[in-house]
């Protein structure tokens, strides 16, 4: 990959809308380009400061009607890139549509071999920081509905930012006991070092509840290909 490719790709890299393929091109461009690398960790900062400072917007009422309208009209089409796009507009509706996704999806238990016998492996993918409360409940309304899921969270981006010691939701409650629930039930929260070392973030800001991984794009690959986990956006 060439510097002018990378800095097309950016935007969405950051983003975590790029596929593995790509986003693992990236970050073999990152490891050897200092100069790319120095552009994403502008970018990076500008938009934490950028998100920190503003309120997450929420979807109007109308948009989550049309949106849960859509869905029930068709679900056989909810595609993770559509569930993803719904996630981000509407949080409100994302447990139920991950639970009715996942019911509607039950081929996967038969098909994986990891699957039947120790719960259907999932790794949900953390690229963003905005609703995370959200999406923290999403997790226990899953594994509510399927006790032996296996859940592995893997954030990067500024997906990592609720995982840094001290962090707290846009109301200003920590996360941590949030963190601490789900990590009881068997959830692994997985941090990108990568993107700690491009926000420059030293690895003892990350809560002892997190491990850190070399690099999260690299990390969902592996689960997918090596250890049979299925992918969900968050
Ligand atoms: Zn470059």
């Amino acid at each position: 990959m060439k510097c002018a490719e990378l800095n097309r790709l950016l935007s969405p890299y950051i983003d975590g809308e790029l596929d593995l393929q790509s986003a693992l091109a990236v970050e073999a461009h990152l490891q050897e380009c200092p100069r790319c690398s120095a552009a994403i960790a502008g970018v990076q900062t500008l938009r934490t400061a950028i998100s920190r400072a503003c309120e997450p917007a929420k979807a109007p009422l109308r948009l989550r009607e049309a949106v849960q309208a859509q869905f029930a009209a068709a679900p056989q089409q909810a595609t993770s890139r559509s569930l993803g796009f719904c996630l981000a507009a509407t949080p409100g509706i994302a447990a139920l549509l991950i639970v009715g996704w996942l019911a509607l999806a039950q081929p996967w238990n038969a098909q994986s071999s990891a699957g039947t016998a120790q719960g259907t492996r999932i790794v949900y993918h953390l690229a963003g920081g905005n609703h995370v409360k959200a999406n923290l409940r999403t997790l226990k309304n899953h594994l509510d509905a399927e006790p032996n899921l296996q859940v592995v969270v893997v954030a990067h981006s500024d997906g990592i930012n609720f995982l840094l010691q001290g962090a707290q939701d846009t109301e200003g409650q920590p996360y941590i006991g949030a963190l601490r629930e789900l990590r009881a039930r068997g959830v692994e929260f997985r941090v990108c070092t990568n993107t700690l070392t491009r926000q420059q973030i030293d690895t003892r800001a990350v809560v002892p509840e997190a491990v850190l991984v070399p690099s999260g794009i690299a990390e969902i690959s592996r689960l997918q290909k090596k250890e049979g986990y299925t992918y969900l956006r968050l």
